[in-house]
């Protein structure tokens, strides 16, 4: 082959390379598939907790009161992520320093704390951020720098997460004639308008528990009269998956994943004759429709046999821990991990007393549990992977109760009361 001609067919090569690098396929973003890819999806082990929690490569992102941390994977202990010198941070005691501290986020009704493509999205309800009556989504990188605000939602939205490009948050509004309407809502994380993906069915009621995977969103839907509705919606068809009927009140209906599958209980009213039997349920996986439902094999039937656990997958192995009813740390704490058929395979330390609202149930190296005092708040790390039966407990961080209840509020101009006088 003359060298020419050789030239010419390497040319053509090239052109192919390229346009093959610029079709469609090869742009596309986002997956499409059912699988979990945590740089592009919802941590849907973090998500839907009373904590707001995320986690990167290399270490966990949480907010306790007013305050971000950052806790090292290799070290578990936590910091403020702030660079600032000279900063306090949540030991300052005047208020314009302790906003200045970049760690600084006032609560938020819409806890949302998502990593993904190598940036940290936080939700900033203040003025500091975003307009009146909007809730900002906070851009940055990992160490907290190059904050820009990519989108706002209503201040008023309950729930919120990011998965694959999108905001998704649920919300009510009102018509003009003060008709209240709820729904499921999503805007394009890059900007974009509003989409409404899942509206309401029932009088007075509201959606709670967002959960995405895969191609799929799930929510519980409440409204008075103890009804709560498990569904779901196809993101990228719009389909509407009513899940389950639940017809009674349980303190545990949270969407979960399991290898792949929808879990949850399902819970339904004892017998009428048999009135110790109210709240019967059993563990049940599904499959991401909701179609094809089976047991899990150490279900219970009556609440009162397994009244103190719950079970919770975090989407790989079982996890048991005792419900955390009020008054409930004078007793131990229970936590355990199973195996598939329900034998309890490691246990934390004995001990343990933890009021503890949900365990945070993390990815793959570490869980996370959050113990209440009256002097302090403080999170406890679980190494997943036993020793000897044991699962290791190592705090990362302890917060004396002044510095996480914070008595800064903004008002509708921006402007912030002073922190109260403590004690
Ligand atoms: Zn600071």
């Amino acid at each position: 082959m003359g060298m020419k001609k050789l030239c010419a067919v390497l040319a053509f090569l090239l052109l192919c390379l390229s346009m093959a690098a610029c079709s469609p396929k090869e742009k596309a973003k986002y997956p499409t598939d059912n699988v979990y890819h945590p740089e592009t999806d919802s941590h849907f082990m973090y998500a839907g907790y009373d904590v707001q929690m995320t986690e990167s490569p290399d270490g966990y992102y949480v907010k306790m009161g007013d305050t971000l941390y950052f806790i090292d994977k290799k070290t578990l202990q936590a910091s403020p992520l702030c660079g600032k010198p000279n900063c306090r941070h949540q030991d300052e005691t005047e208020s314009e320093k302790l906003i200045a501290c970049d760690a600084f986020f006032t609560s938020s009704d819409c806890p949302c704390l998502e990593f993904q493509n190598g940036y940290l999205y936080v939700c900033a309800p203040d003025r500091l951020f975003a307009p009146d009556a909007q809730t900002a989504i906070v851009q940055m990188k990992p160490d907290g720098t190059e904050r820009k605000v990519v989108a706002t939602i209503p201040d008023t939205a309950v729930d919120c997460l990011i998965h694959r490009g999108y905001i998704y948050y649920a919300d009510r509004v009102f018509s003009e004639e003060m008709d209240a309407s709820y729904g499921i809502y999503r805007v394009p994380l890059d900007g974009g308008e509003k989409e409404l993906i899942m509206p309401g069915n029932l009088q007075g009621g509201q959606f709670s528990n967002l959960r995405a995977y895969g191609n799929y969103l799930y929510t519980l839907e409440v409204a008075s009269e103890e009804r709560f509705d498990l569904r779901g919606v196809n993101l990228l068809t719009g389909e509407q998956l009513p899940i389950l009927d639940v017809a009674d009140e349980l303190d545990e209906q949270t969407p979960y994943f399991k290898d792949g599958k929808l879990f949850t209980i399902l819970v339904h009213p004892g017998e009428p004759e048999n009135p110790e039997e109210t709240w019967c349920g059993e563990y049940v996986l599904s499959d991401l429709e909701g179609k094809n439902w089976e047991t899990v094999p150490f279900s219970f039937k009556s609440r009162e046999e397994n009244a103190n656990y719950i079970i919770v997958s975090d989407g790989k192995d079982y996890w048991r821990y005792t419900l955390p009813y009020m008054g409930m740390s004078e007793k131990p704490y229970l936590f355990q991990k199973l195996d598939e058929k329900g034998n309890v395979v490691a246990s934390i330390p004995d001990g343990y007393h933890i009021s503890v609202m949900m365990p945070v149930l993390g990815g793959e190296d570490h869980m996370f549990l959050f113990n209440t005092t009256e002097d302090y708040h403080e999170i406890l790390a679980v190494n997943k992977q036993p020793e000897n039966g044991e699962l290791k407990v190592q705090t990362c961080l302890r917060v004396s109760t002044d510095q996480f209840y914070r008595a800064i509020t903004f008002d509708r101009n921006g402007d912030y009361d002073q922190i109260a006088d403590r004690g």
